[in-house]
């Protein structure tokens, strides 16, 4: 069988003396040596850090046993030393092993020696495989902290009570505090009230043996505002299946939350949309149909002939109006999916405001004062500018229909001026008003102020006048109170320039909304 090998660094000055030690060594070892006399022989050997064991002399002429221990301890190397001398006395021995020596033993006594390198070999083999697993540890927990630190989502550590042991900087900068500020404090003090109690429910669960939660919750800034997140809670248990501490990896879902609740609150007005739009669309219907019957009955008996003229113009008035109204809604809606495609026609050309007014005025007077409203009209003087006469139409029928279905029975004022650079028109109603916590909401789209069972309407009105206006680079602006009347200001620039978002005109250029 083949001897193990051993290198052996020999630190001796009598060759016989190497010579007898090395004839110990073969007999257990197939030995590679070199001997060193001195300080720098030795360090010079320990560059190459290949040996297995140190062997030394005790005292020599040039060198001796400590200051050899003393080149080994600044190379750093952990290799075995063991000491041997002609006579050792008590002191010096300890003294060498105080400085590092493993092992001492006597020249020409040397039964010990193989046991005693065979048993250093295997220690030094052990302190090396610990070193090893220390380094990798070492490493690991590097690795860690650097994912720690790093990583986009937070982390958190804490005892099972909740108070916090370890954050990263994600999570303290996703809860909106420094990780000084939330060392040590309870977790629970930074979530939203209303959901403290789940959070206490999952303790609860740990205690009864649950390891694993994911749950969704709001933890509350230092700023005071809320922030969404998904947990995920593992429970980290020691050795004997203990819980000891809770780790949570948390994401920050405020976004998506907050579109769930746009789309949420999109779909509810939506849903509140399509019943009232055909429900109001069912309305004209409602009134048309009996009139339809009634004439058609009249014709299938062949008495239209006695029916009085006054009498048939008075039913076909109804049809007539009924309509009006079925074409004003209709339209409202054609236009309410034009300017959401960005389809909505503005064909701009040189408009007389007063001319406008009068006409649309003309138009709707019959209507309004069938209300029991009068009907104001002022315009004193010419207003030219350049607009889309469709869309301003359209805004000024939106804003006189509203001021008659809202004001019934009081007057309704329309004011057309000129005021700098800038047109005017006021439509003044003395109705039910809007509170001033409305007054923002109306002009958005779909959204009414009032119930349906009083008034109808589809909540199209003033966004499609804002649209226009907007596009016209003007502003559109309501004043009122509850139960003093309303009064809404357009205001557009004589020679507006389009502004970017304005839509170039459409191939068809219908007229759109007239009066409700
Ligand atoms: P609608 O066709 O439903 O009237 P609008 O967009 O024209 O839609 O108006 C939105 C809401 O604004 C109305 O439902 C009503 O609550 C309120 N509103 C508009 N004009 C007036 C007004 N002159 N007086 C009181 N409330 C008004």
């Amino acid at each position: 069988m083949s001897k193990q090998k051993l290198r052996v660094l020999i630190v001796e000055d009598n060759p016989d003396d190497a010579e007898l030690l090395l004839r110990e060594l073969t007999r257990g070892y197939e030995v590679e040596y070199q001997r060193v006399l001195t300080d720098e022989a030795m360090r010079e050997a320990l560059h190459n850090p290949r040996w297995d064991i140190i062997l030394s002399d005790y005292q020599m002429p040039s060198f001796d046993a400590m200051a050899a221990l003393e080149v080994r301890r600044q190379s750093g190397l952990d290799i075995p030393f063991i000491l041997i001398s002609g006579t050792i006395g008590e002191e010096t021995a300890v003294g060498a092993l105080k400085a590092g020596a493993q092992d001492f033993m006597v020249k020409g006594k040397m039964a010990r020696l193989l046991p005693a390198i065979e048993r250093e070999l295997r220690e030094a083999q052990v302190r090396r495989e610990r070193r090893e697993a220390m380094d990798e540890v070492r490493r690991s927990q590097r690795r860690l902290s650097g994912i720690f630190s790093q990583v986009a989502v937070g982390i958190v550590e804490s005892d099972l009570g909740g108070k916090i042991t370890h954050v990263n900087a994600r999570f303290a900068a996703i809860v909106g505090r420094s990780e000084a500020e939330l060392m040590d404090k309870s977790l629970i003090d930074f979530i939203h009230a209303d959901d403290a109690d789940a959070a206490l429910e999952i303790v609860s669960d740990i205690r009864r043996g649950g390891r694993s939660f994911v749950t969704e919750k709001r933890y509350i800034r230092a700023d005071g505002s809320e922030v969404w997140v998904n947990e995920t809670i593992s429970v980290v248990t020691s050795a004997d299946g203990t819980p000891e501490l809770l780790v949570a990896v948390v994401q920050d879902i405020t976004d998506r939350k907050r579109a769930e609740e746009e789309l949420r609150v999109a779909v509810k007005v939506r849903d509140e949309f399509l019943s009232i739009a055909s429900h109001e669309l069912k309305t004209p219907i409602s009134a048309l149909q009996p009139q339809v019957a009634r004439m058609a009955r009249l014709v299938r008996e062949g008495r239209l002939g006695t029916v009085p003229p006054e009498k048939l113009e008075w039913m076909l008035g109804v049809v007539n109006r009924q309509i009006d109204r079925m074409n004003v809604l209709i339209g409202n809606l054609l236009d309410v999916t034009r300017i959401t495609a960005g389809r909505l026609p503005t064909v701009r050309q040189e408009t007389d405001l007063r001319e406008l007014g009068t006409m649309i005025a003309g138009r709707l007077q019959e209507a309004i004062q069938k209300t029991g409203s009068s009907f104001i009209v002022t315009a004193n003087e010419p207003v030219v500018g350049s607009w889309d006469p469709m869309g301003v139409d359209t805004v000024i029928s939106n804003l006189l229909s509203n001021a008659a279905k809202f004001g019934e029975g009081q007057p309704v004022e329309l004011t057309i001026e000129k005021i700098g650079e800038r047109a005017r028109i006021t439509v003044r109603d003395h109705g039910i008003g809007i509170p001033p916590e409305e007054q923002n909401r109306i002009f958005l789209r779909f959204e009414r102020a009032v119930p349906a069972e009083h008034y109808g309407g589809l909540g199209l009105g003033l966004w499609i006048a804002r649209q226009i206006v907007e596009s016209h680079g003007g502003t559109i602006a309501v004043e009122s109170s509850k139960n003093k009347g309303s009064t809404f200001v357009v205001e557009l620039p004589l020679q507006g320039t389009v502004p970017a978002q304005s839509t170039p005109p459409g191939p068809a250029h219908e007229p759109r909304t007239g009066a409700h």
